[in-house]
């Protein structure tokens, strides 16, 4: 069967949409304050250690809490997830497609819910959230149709000699551990886990302890389709102590981690001592739009805004530095900055707003540090101030979206800051915007804004990223959808060399082997 992508947001009738998310929001908020299990072996576990979930845009609003799993309980995890895998790794490929396939499709039928749970727990505008749990089903059915193109994975290859038979076949590694952060908790969970499962793997979530409430509707989902217990557990706790402990655990056999950078080197260095496991990491971007002399301004200024700004520039593939051809500086910058000034930042549960909340007290920290660093070391040109919002609103994490002028070589221009703020600098020559553009560490996403096709194609040659994009009104460098455009981080913003939303995704988790028969 092939894939066909089903976001059916942008065809919405959207009075219609609003109302049934304002019911679905009723509905959620009726069931507030439960507290929830972690689950192993298909059950329910209840420690009695309890981390919260809170809502980012009210911090007084306990949304659910959650039973920590203790480290200590790994290794029965572990356990289970090595037994279930044997069973689940010698199931026919169509019947592991037909139960992934009918978690998407019941994601897809309890889409408003979900979205509605993951504005109150993420802080996401509602739109924002539609969109993630859409791209968490459709990832799900673009996977699956992986397996059903290359019929399991198995193909006849040469013979050496009549009498002999050779196929080539991708079979399971055993038990994945999918560590998922708070910026896309269900699509990045369903991806990454759909990818391991689909592949004969069980698969172990830890989920961000910033959105434990989003994997519990993954979980409920995919059990619901009928996934046997054991084949899809689910531990919380913080990273630093269970994400740790789990990805050192070695009865783990391959890491599957969605988040910053550093974590990510760490858990590449512990996956390549003893035996060598694989570790698929999307990791963080510093990413740029370049906007030539003969871009189309307002094209321009609507691409980088909705990229820099959207879910508060929390994006791995956010716009968080602009080079701009002198001779439109001055009138971008302005427009950028107007924009931004009237953007609506608020309550993401209100159909009216564009973007709500950074998700925790850190990181309005450290908003506030960088903003002093680029006061002292460049400009404000708008925002770089704390929101105070009025009524339940006002202990809320928000932060205005912020437009610096910095040079190129600042450390705001190079570190990922991960908040809803830009910096823009001036080029004369493409030569040098791509130099700029280039010098980073980082390489997930960048865009281009140009009418001179010849312009274009030199970007598309020698940009240092993993997706590309030229002239997009819709998001300068976000907003990529599976089975159209890969997310494949170069550099330091990955390490896999294929993309999650790729035609790639499943087979890198699992293992080739050949088998001869005579
Ligand atoms: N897929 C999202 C986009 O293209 C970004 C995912 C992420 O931030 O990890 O904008």
């Amino acid at each position: 069967m092939s894939f066909r992508i089903t976001y059916s947001v942008l065809d919405a009738d959207m009075s219609e949409l609003h109302a049934r998310f304002d019911e679905a929001l009723d509905t959620v908020r009726g069931s507030l304050g439960a507290a929830l299990p972690s689950w192993i072996a298909g059950e329910a576990f209840r420690s009695g250690d309890l981390l919260e979930s809170r809502n980012p845009a009210k911090p007084d609003e306990l949304l659910a809490t959650f039973h920590r799993t203790p480290v200590s309980e790994l290794d029965r995890v572990v356990r289970v997830a090595r037994e279930a895998q044997r069973a689940w790794g010698a199931t026919p490929w169509q019947e592991r497609v037909r139960i992934l396939r009918a978690a998407a499709d019941l994601i897809s039928a309890r889409s408003l819910e979900l979205s509605a749970r993951m504005t109150l727990e993420v802080g996401k505008s509602r739109l924002e959230s539609l969109g993630d749990v859409e791209e968490s089903a459709d990832l799900l059915r673009y996977y699956a149709s992986q397996l059903e193109q290359a019929e399991g994975f198995s193909r006849p290859m040469a013979r050496l000699s009549p009498n002999e038979d050779t196929r080539s076949v991708l079979r399971p590694y055993g038990v994945f551990a999918v560590i998922s952060p708070f910026n896309f908790p269900l699509a990045l969970a369903a991806g990454m886990s759909g990818g391991a499962l689909l592949g004969g793997n069980t698969v172990i979530l830890k989920p961000s302890e910033d959105a434990p409430w989003c994997a519990e509707g993954l979980h409920q989902a995919l059990t619901d389709a009928g996934l046997p217990p054991g084949v899809f557990q689910v531990v919380h706790g913080e990273g630093e102590s269970l994400g740790a402990a789990l990805v050192r655990h070695p009865g783990v056999d391959g890491v599957s981690f969605t988040g910053s950078k550093a974590v990510g080197m760490d858990i590449h260095r512990e996956l390549s001592t003893g035996r060598v496991r694989p570790c698929f990491l999307e990791l963080g971007g510093k990413n740029p739009a370049i906007v030539c002399r003969d871009a189309d301004l307002e094209a321009a200024i609507e691409g980088c805004f909705r990229s820099a700004f959207g879910l508060s520039g929390q994006k791995c593939s956010a716009l968080s530095r602009i080079y701009v051809h002198e001779s439109l500086l001055n009138d971008f910058t302005e427009g950028l900055a107007s924009k931004a000034r009237s953007a609506a930042v608020g309550d993401p549960s209100l159909a009216s707003v564009f973007t709500g909340p950074v998700i925790n007290a850190a990181a309005v920290r450290r908003f506030e540090r960088a903003v002093d660093e680029a006061r002292r070391d460049g400009a404000i040109v708008t925002g770089g101030e704390r929101l105070r919002l009025d009524g339940a609103l006002a202990q809320g994490h928000f932060v205005a979206p912020t437009v610096v002028a910095l040079s190129h070589g600042h450390r705001l221009m190079r570190d990922e800051l991960f908040l809803p703020f830009v910096g823009v600098t001036g080029f004369r020559t493409l030569d040098e915007a791509l130099r700029m553009a280039n010098d980073c560490e980082y390489g997930l996403t960048a865009g281009v804004f140009s009418r001179d096709a010849a312009d274009v194609e030199r970007f598309m040659a020698e940009a240092e990223a993993g997706v590309l994009y030229a002239n997009r009104r819709t998001g300068a460098t976000t907003g990529a959808w599976p089975g159209v455009q890969s997310f494949c981080g170069w550099k330091g913003s990955g390490a896999s060399g294929k993309g999650g939303c790729g035609p790639y995704y499943v087979a890198q988790f699992m293992r080739e082997q050949a088998q001869t028969r005579m």
